[in-house]
């Protein structure tokens, strides 16, 4: 479990911070860090990602309320969004938002075994991008349902979080031992109590808000804030949004994944885009300027002299952006052959290659006599 960070040390502002201070402190540790001025470095990455966390949360007043709250009640545990009484959008923010996948270098290991009552269940939700959203970052809104710590009983499903007695089978301990008999002999295994769930405690009166299962069904909702540069195989997890534990331990994790739909020109490869783009036969003869789609306009790209359908282009940083560098746009141009022409509009193209002798196009010049050489054949222009 990860401690909890503290973001008024992380924009180095005091508790009492007006908005002002803290949109300050924002603005220049934000410049300081940006990932723009350090490329390829993870820690200054990491710093601008904290930075952002911690601004997105301090500079909303209710977000900072009830995080100020979480911060002098640490024993509340990590992610349970108590005091989200009024359901819907109050959710908490007590869980961060970690990615992780290759582009991000991210990866971590699991919450590891912890003794003592169950760990909730972690829940999966996937979210529609459109293919620029993903680029660019987004915030969108996810809902879903799932089983909330009960804030009157901090989960745990006894009046008031307090109306216990000692478990009189494992006389507190969570721990019972097993006899197993088997062909090699009687064993003897320790594991979790199953009167008590492996809290040690016993349930007095029973929380009327829950009825004693220590969780409410709701519908919980909140922002997600989704970093640019996420591809269909990035997830973030919100730590504590997962199914609550019911016998108060912590909750499960949220994670979310992100399904992207296609882009009309653009096809995406990690950092790198790529287009095809048509172009006349004129263009690729005589050369020109050509407008290529980017992410947020049209581009600029230049087509010298005599370019042969096929070719591909590469625009430096035109792709896509993430924390660990920017990946190129690589262009391919093919030549479109117009239909239909008017009798009149051949004829002048006629007219046109016969005036091109053999030798100005150089392929076909190196076949006919590479022809003429092995089928003793005299080839003219085809
Ligand atoms: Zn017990
Ligand atoms: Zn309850």
């Amino acid at each position: 479990m990860a401690d909890k960070k503290n973001y008024y040390d992380i924009l180095g502002v005091s508790k009492t911070a007006s908005q002002d201070e803290i949109k300050s402190a924002y603005r220049k540790l934000a410049k300081q860090y940006h990932p723009d001025f350090h490329p390829g470095d993870k820690a200054a990455a990491e710093k601008f990602k904290e930075i952002n966390e911690a601004n997105a949360v301090l500079s909303d007043e209710g977000k900072r309320k009830q995080y100020d709250f979480e911060l002098d009640h640490p024993g509340m545990g990590s992610g349970n969004p108590f005091g989200g009484q009024g359901g819907g959008f109050g959710g908490g923010f007590g869980g961060f938002e970690d990615i992780i996948n290759s582009v991000f270098g991210g990866g971590f290991g699991g919450g590891g075994a912890t003794r003592g009552p169950a760990r909730g269940a972690d829940i999966e939700q996937t979210i529609n991008l459109s293919f620029l959203d993903a680029i660019k970052g987004c915030s969108k809104e996810i809902r879903y349902m799932r089983n909330e710590p009960c804030a009157a009983c901090k989960g745990t499903g006894a009046k008031g979080g307090t109306s216990f007695s000692k478990c009189t089978r494992c006389g507190g301990s969570g721990k019972v031992k097993f006899q197993q008999d088997t062909l090699f002999g009687r064993t003897i295994q320790v594991g979790a109590c199953p009167d008590c769930g492996g809290t040690g405690k016993k349930i007095i009166d029973k929380c009327p808000d829950c009825k004693g299962r220590g969780y409410v069904r709701r519908e919980t909702a909140f922002l997600v804030n989704i970093p640019a540069g996420v591809d269909k195989d990035s997830s973030l997890r919100k730590r504590g949004f997962g199914q609550a534990s019911g016998n108060g331990g912590e909750s499960g994790d949220l994670y979310v994944y992100f399904r992207i739909e296609p882009h009309k020109l653009l096809q995406r490869e990690d950092k790198d885009l790529f287009v095809t783009v048509p172009i006349s036969y004129k263009t690729a003869v005589s050369g020109g300027k050509i407008s290529v789609p980017g992410i947020d306009d049209t581009l600029e790209l230049n087509i010298p002299e005599g370019t042969p359908s096929g070719t591909r282009f590469c625009i430096r940083g035109k792709g896509v952006r993430t924390v660990n560098g920017t990946g190129n746009l690589y262009v391919t141009v093919e030549i479109d052959i117009p239909s239909r022409l008017s009798r009149d509009q051949i004829k002048k193209l006629s007219e046109f290659e016969d005036s091109v002798p053999l030798k100005s196009c150089s392929k076909m010049n190196k076949y006919s006599s590479d022809v003429s050489a092995l089928y003793g054949k005299k080839l003219d222009k085809q």
